[in-house]
């Protein structure tokens, strides 16, 4: 029996719930089948039918570098026969840390963890100890991972499957979490330990913050007393040297970091202050641990994929992600559809509607109306991958040329024709 992406969905779904182990993976929001891929290479992604897709999802940003580059392969077969796991420190630990915190002024320690969901988990937990207080604010449509306390009107997974926040959460475990409406201000008062942002909303497609709010913010959690978190999971290390604190210019006391800091492997991280990291045991009292923290694949992948990431890299990412959004734009002008394709720096967004959503309802009523399923479809068709729902950022890599791009937006001319 030949290997199909039907066959092996079928086969998925009856050990794995969904056939997949994340949600958006199952096409639930744009209906069919998967792909299955069985390799990756460059911008390119290979299904197990041995079709050839120009890849936008790439890992959901990761692998920013491009599917399997030769320096991140070379350094994980280097580290990999060294051995996987000792329960002991590296010496990569200590240049990753070094390498994240020289980008990121105000940043003197880091923690490294294994997903974006732990790096923000215990970002809380330390904002919680820190401050000594209980509240946190988050924003509507922005995704923090799928700890309980913030797994209320998340953006991404969550917001395809319509679901306010998940079964299986309960009331106390968000009790002490307020959600606010992303770009605007909101009250803080003095039980607040830490309001939680993404700088750039990329979980409800792409949003970015509305002049004044990320300054705001600031201030607002400066009267307070209040910590200010920087969910950069995505943006760090995407969108410039720095991610968005240098972007941006404000500064938060505390940042979470994923994705891209991995290489393709599992990591997160979160780090602040000598004095608010200070907390942390074994340093002090608020705990935190993890079996493969710091693993050594990991932090040789990450730390290669880092050396890669130059202010020539991100000119060059930013300039690839232009040509893609300005082409896409035009395309879809060019045959009437209502479309914006927003881009700040490297990272695009894709909406069907009139204007670019300000906040989570806005950007609901456009991710919702059902024109991105169709476009998804046509693009699939065409052997190009985007993400199989509407709420997810595109990602070029570095490893997409021209070529690919230009190949992207002949098929985005023929599939908007059809919308
Ligand atoms: C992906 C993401 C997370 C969660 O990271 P995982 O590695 O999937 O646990 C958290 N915050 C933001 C902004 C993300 O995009």
């Amino acid at each position: 029996m030949t290997t199909t992406n039907a066959s092996l969905f079928e086969r998925a779904q009856a050990v794995i719930p969904g056939g997949v182990n994340s949600p958006v993976r199952a096409f639930g929001s744009v209906g069919g089948i998967p792909y299955f891929v069985a390799r990756a290479e460059g911008p390119f992604v290979y299904d197990v039918e041995g079709r050839r897709y120009i890849d936008y999802v790439q890992s959901y940003g990761p692998s920013i570098l491009g599917h399997a580059h030769p320096a991140i392969i070379g350094a994980i077969q280097d580290a990999a026969v060294r051995g996987t796991s000792y329960g002991a420190p590296t010496e990569n630990e200590v240049l990753i840390a070094e390498e994240m915190t020289s980008r990121v002024a105000g940043m003197d320690k880091v923690r490294l963890v294994s997903s974006g969901t732990e790096a923000t988990m215990s970002a809380i937990r330390l904002a919680r100890g820190a401050t000594g207080r209980d509240k946190i604010i988050k924003f509507a449509g922005n995704y923090h991972g799928h700890s309980d306390s913030l797994l209320v009107a998340g953006g991404s997974g969550i917001a395809q499957q319509g679901l306010v926040g998940s079964e299986g959460v309960t009331a106390g475990a968000v009790a002490d979490t307020v959600v606010a409406p992303y770009n605007v201000v909101p009250e803080i008062d003095e039980s607040v330990a830490v309001v939680c942002v993404e700088p750039i909303a990329a979980n409800m497609g792409l949003v970015g913050p509305a002049p004044g709010f990320l300054e705001g913010l600031r201030d607002a959690c400066d009267a307070a007393g209040a910590l200010l978190m920087f969910d950069e999971v995505i943006t760090g290390f995407r969108l410039c040297r720095g991610g968005a604190a240098e972007w941006f210019g404000v500064q938060p006391d505390i940042w979470c970091f994923g994705k891209v800091i991995g290489g393709g492997l599992p990591m997160g991280a979160f780090g602040a202050s000598h004095q608010i990291m200070g907390n942390l045991a074994p340093l002090g009292g608020v705990y935190q641990a993890g079996t493969l923290s710091g693993n050594p694949l990991a932090t040789a992948a990450g730390l290669t994929a880092m050396q890669h990431l130059t202010v020539e890299a991100y000119d060059e990412l930013a300039a690839i992600a232009a040509r893609l959004a300005d082409g896409m734009q035009a395309a879809f002008d060019t045959a009437g559809v209502a479309a914006v394709v927003p881009r700040i720096g490297p990272l695009v967004g894709l909406f069907f509607g009139d204007t670019a959503p300000t906040d989570f309802d806005s950007a609901k009523a456009i991710c919702d109306n059902g024109v991105y399923a169709k476009f998804f479809h046509g693009m699939l068709d065409r052997g190009i991958t985007l993400a199989p729902g509407a709420y997810e950022a595109i990602f070029p890599s570095l490893a997409h040329t021209d070529a690919e791009i230009d190949e992207t937006l002949v098929a985005v001319a023929e599939v908007a024709a059809g919308l």
